[in-house]
């Protein structure tokens, strides 16, 4: 049965029906799921409860795609798109009256380019396995994130992910050379450029990558591979001063001659809760104020790490460098890294609260020391652990008030960024605005950037039908 409500052109045209037969005669029964088979899955690796949504399509190819969104397009039926669901701000909730188009189904890793240095991928690949998979043809596909395993490379396109290797090779944006992506009304965008250098007309593509699938929805991608490095020098740090983390910062860089390719902080709160018993071995004194995971890597196994190691003794030597650990196989690399990336420790202190914000590096000692003073006179059993991709001025903070409420979030919000706009920072450096910081966005963009930006919305996606309460209402 078919209700029309007073428009020309097929607007709220709705009935459960309609929309059920039509995806299924898309995709196939064991692509639509709907009821007990969508309440099996998490709503995200965050969140365990079970996913209610009005269905969940896994289509298998761009062209079941494109068709998928020109029936929801005509039925007017809002989609969610999801990738790995490890995403940090709620950009994956799904209402019951959504629909949820998993990239799952599409993960291949069609070709490999070793001339061209490209790998040309579906967006629902999983970026653990684009990295391995290039690293078997000696290639290296530099973006690299703690959830790896699990994110995919279309959600890293459509957050701009950011990682442990942008102080050397730049966020998402700069990894990706073509795209392909499905418009609100099931239009396939072809733009799979291969070329580094393309200046004919707009760059099409950077109008998606960050979009947090407000725009389009990514079926494929073309990214930017480098040849694999051989040498991977990696170290753990301990600093006695901030000064002494950014003077290091500034010193590895000139020494190492653009070799550093990671240069991650812990603060020392952070340090010592994930080496508390049962977490992770200390493998160095627990009492520094900063710990630095610095990592380099170059063509020659020799000289590099004896320039490596130069470096380390000249920058102890100048007092920037307090203790050192230097692993001697990859268990003990893997080790250290994992102090780093497993943060388990932190965030089943319940609640948590995961802040993700970009400022100057030369403000950051100022303003982490202001955000902690206001959280310990709020709540003075509360924690803040804080780690960051300092050399991109990218800071993360883990909040935990340590105590129960209702509006707890909000105002550690109040706390985290009130600060921010002092020091000119934005209140997401990788993780983008989903749902979560929906709120915050005006302090971190204009008046005139939120209106262009809603205008782009409207053109694109004139129904407001992807990702529909994302980013800003538009
Ligand atoms: C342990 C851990 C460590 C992390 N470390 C980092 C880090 O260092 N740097 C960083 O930037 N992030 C980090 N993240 C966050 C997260 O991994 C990234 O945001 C990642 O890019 C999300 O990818 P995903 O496939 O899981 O996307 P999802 O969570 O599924 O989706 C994220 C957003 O992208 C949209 N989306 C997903 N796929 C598509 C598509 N094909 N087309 C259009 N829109 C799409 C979704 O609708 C949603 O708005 C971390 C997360 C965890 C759990």
């Amino acid at each position: 049965m078919l209700r029309r409500t007073g428009s020309d052109d097929g607007a709220d045209l709705r009935t459960g029906d309609l929309l059920a037969g039509g995806l299924l005669a898309i995709v196939g029964e064991g692509s639509l799921l709907t009821g007990k088979a969508l309440a099996e899955r998490p709503r995200s690796y965050w969140d365990p409860e079970p996913l209610n949504a009005r269905a969940l399509v896994r289509p298998r190819s761009t062209e079941e795609l494109g068709e998928v969104m020109r029936l929801c397009h005509r039925l007017r039926q809002p989609v969610v798109t999801h990738g790995g669901l490890t995403g940090c701000v709620q950009g994956t909730v799904v209402t019951d009256d959504e629909v949820v188009i998993s990239l799952e189904r599409m993960t291949a890793i069609e070709e490999i380019d070793s001339v061209g240095r490209t790998a040309t991928v579906q967006a629902g690949a999983v970026l653990q396995n684009v990295q391995e998979a290039v690293a078997r043809q000696n290639l290296y596909f530099p973006l690299d994130l703690g959830a790896r395993g699990s994110c995919t490379i279309g959600g890293n396109i459509a957050t701009n992910a950011g990682g442990i290797n942008v102080i050397r090779y730049g966020m998402m944006r700069e990894l990706v050379l073509g795209l392909e992506v499905v418009l609100a009304d099931g239009t396939v965008v072809s733009s799979m450029n291969r070329m580094l250098k393309n200046n004919s007309g707009y760059d099409l593509k950077q109008m998606f990558i960050g979009s947090e699938g407000t725009l389009g929805i990514i079926t494929r991608a073309v990214l930017r591979l480098r040849e694999a490095t051989v040498s991977r020098n990696t170290a753990m740090l301990a600093l006695n001063s901030f000064a002494s983390v950014v003077g290091l910062l500034q010193f590895m860089g000139r020494a190492l001659g653009g070799g550093l390719s990671a240069y991650e902080v812990m603060w020392g709160d952070y340090f010592r809760a994930v080496t508390e018993p049962g977490w992770h071995r200390a493998p160095m004194d627990r009492d520094y104020p900063f710990y630095v995971i610095a990592e380099a890597t170059g063509a020659d196994e020799e000289t590099d790490a004896a320039q490596f190691i130069s470096c380390l003794e000249r920058a102890a030597g100048d007092g920037l460098v307090a203790d050192a650990v230097i692993p001697k196989s990859a268990g003990e690399r893997a080790a250290l890294w994992g102090i780093r990336e497993d943060f388990e420790a932190v965030v089943q202190l319940k609640p948590t609260f995961l802040y993700d914000v970009s400022l100057p590096i030369k403000d950051m000692d100022e303003y982490i020391n202001d955000v902690t003073a206001g959280l310990r006179r709020r709540w003075p059993e509360g924690q803040c652990h804080v780690i960051g991709h300092i050399g991109d001025g990218n800071l993360h903070l883990f909040v935990s008030p340590g105590t129960s409420g209702e509006r707890l979030h909000a105002e550690a919000d109040e706390e985290v960024y009130g600060p921010l706009s002092r020091f000119g920072g934005s209140v997401s450096a990788e993780h983008g605005i989903g749902l979560e910081k929906k709120r915050w966005l005006p302090t971190s963009r204009s008046p005139t950037e939120i209106a262009l930006m809603q205008l782009l919305k409207r053109t694109l996606d004139p129904h407001n039908l992807l990702n529909r309460r994302m980013i800003f209402d538009a």
